[in-house]
């Protein structure tokens, strides 16, 4: 069995084929789909999939840092609304991106941390987005007396990030296509790394391992990351498959 941590199954690249998509990944073993919230746009398609497939689609709740903007606090507004609302798995995806837009920094800076916050509050795990921004994340990380189980997603530092985000308690590393790009680097850091510390991801539809590099990422690619760890750690793909499921359901309580 494996676990896709961090899927974006609403976007609109799945429009064509959606559903086949998502009862092909089942049938290869992919039994479950966390799906981080982008914005107050992506809820409605986000939670539409949940009625579709409740036993395997679990939606998060959360605002994206590249989506922080002047309408901050309007956005904030809907998060927490939902919160009070529902119940989510997750506080995600949250965090900073340096990488296309500094404009808004002070503003990602208050979204993450207010979200983080309200992690605590209602005892949620939370999903790390980090671009060019590493530093900044740690720093607004170690503010806090007591942090939240998270997740790094799509991790991609070297091996002292990596092994700060592990020290930080009951945190893990997101892995996914990346690991598999040639001359990415990332598997001789994830060599270093105990995978206990793992979590799989495909972040689809970007990032499509190799061979499918370049073109649109689905669950069911989850496999091709799968057999690279495998390859790294000198195990079987069935056993990463259960000690990467294992540690996500650690996260996400089962
Ligand atoms: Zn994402």
């Amino acid at each position: 069995m494996y676990i896709d941590t961090h899927t974006h199954l609403y976007a609109e690249e799945f429009n064509a084929d959606r559903s086949s998509l998502i009862k092909k990944a089942i049938d290869n073993g992919i039994k479950k789909f966390y799906l981080p919230n982008i914005d107050s746009e992506s809820i409605d398609g986000m939670l539409a999939l949940e009625e579709e497939f409740p036993e395997n689609i679990f939606p998060m709740m959360g605002l994206h840092p590249c989506h922080v903007n002047a309408t901050v606090q309007q956005e904030l507004n809907t998060v927490e609304e939902w919160l009070k609302k529902r119940k989510f798995v997750a506080i995600g995806e949250i965090g900073i991106d340096l990488y296309w837009d500094k404009t808004f920094f002070k503003e990602q800076q208050l979204a993450f941390k207010t979200q983080i916050q309200w992690a605590l509050a209602y005892n949620y795990p939370i999903i790390i987005h980090c671009r060019e921004a590493f530093d900044e994340i740690y720093d607004i990380l170690c503010s806090f007396e007591k942090l939240p189980k998270a997740i790094f997603h799509c991790f991609s530092g070297n091996l002292e990030q990596a092994n700060k985000i592990i020290a930080l308690g009951n945190f893990k590393l997101g892995v996914g296509g990346v690991l598999t790009f040639k001359n990415s680097g990332l598997d001789k850091v994830i060599e270093q790394v105990d995978i206990d510390h793992l979590v799989l991801e495909t972040d689809a539809p970007y990032l499509a391992p190799v061979p499918f590099r370049g073109k649109r990422n689905e669950p069911s690619y989850i496999l091709e990351v799968a057999k690279k760890l495998a390859e790294i750690k000198n195990c079987s793909i069935n056993e990463v498959g259960d000690i990467t499921s294992k540690n996500a359901e650690f996260i996400f309580g089962v």
